[in-house]
């Protein structure tokens, strides 16, 4: 039997939900995938931070910059204060356990200001001559390039320092946390992963679980995301 992993859900209105791409990565990956509701009972995300092996998450609206000390700016967009909280505290559980994390887009941001670093609330307003991120093409398209750090684990699992990736987020790392290190750019200097400098926690600006069918690369994130949960 395969690590237990938790997938983040979104919480709008009545539904919790996410996009099936998460929880079909993790799968081919070797990973049960179990999708967690929102919640802000304390005994129950502890108790989630007991049972699962890994965590996983997602995409989805801005965190809100209450979190890393800032009043929110024009260009902020929208928030959802459960779900931070949620996913702030469940984090934090795996941090303090040592036990994987693998943040996509705002799960990137979650993982960075979990751990104490801050965003850029809004790039286009904050840094006017960066490139596009929120890019208007299919979810699969390849809009922007990236370099990434040799001596990183990212590099280790994608071996290789040069792809291009999607992008749909208008927030950005700007602060990374003590015992994290920035390990991937795009061309504008955006931070595009942050990985945690010990064990296995590791954070993309970009959508893996849209490409990895087409892109080999990105399945190894996965698969080296698995294999660290087996770890552990
Ligand atoms: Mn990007």
């Amino acid at each position: 039997m395969g690590p237990l992993i938790g997938i983040t859900c979104n919480l709008e209105e009545e539904r919790f939900w996410t996009t099936k791409h998460y929880s079909q990565a993790v799968k081919e990956a070797g990973g049960i995938p179990l999708l967690l509701p929102v919640t802000r009972d304390d005994d129950l995300i502890a108790t989630y931070g007991k049972i699962l092996d890994g965590l996983l998450l997602t995409g989805g609206e801005d965190l809100d910059p209450l979190y890393f000390g800032e009043e929110p700016i024009r260009g902020l967009g929208q928030v959802n204060p459960p779900r931070d909280t949620f996913e702030l505290e469940l984090c934090r559980h795996f941090l303090q356990d040592g036990k994987p994390i693998l943040g996509i887009c705002r799960g990137l941001q979650v993982l960075n200001v979990a751990a104490g670093g801050t965003l850029f609330q809004d790039l286009r307003g904050q840094l006017p001559h960066s490139l596009e991120h929120l890019q208007q093409g299919p979810r699969n398209y390849l809009s922007h390039s990236i370099n990434i750090a040799k001596e990183s684990m990212l590099f280790s699992l994608l071996n290789n320092s040069a792809l291009r990736v999607n992008s749909f987020h208008h927030q950005g790392v700007k602060s990374v946390p003590k015992g994290f290190t920035a390990v991937a750019w795009a061309p504008d200097g955006v931070i595009e992963a942050v990985e945690k400098n010990q064990g296995f926690a590791l954070g993309v600006q970009w959508h893996p679980e849209r490409i990895w069918q087409d892109e080999k690369e990105q399945k190894r994130l996965f698969t080296g995301f698995i294999n660290g949960c087996k770890n552990t």
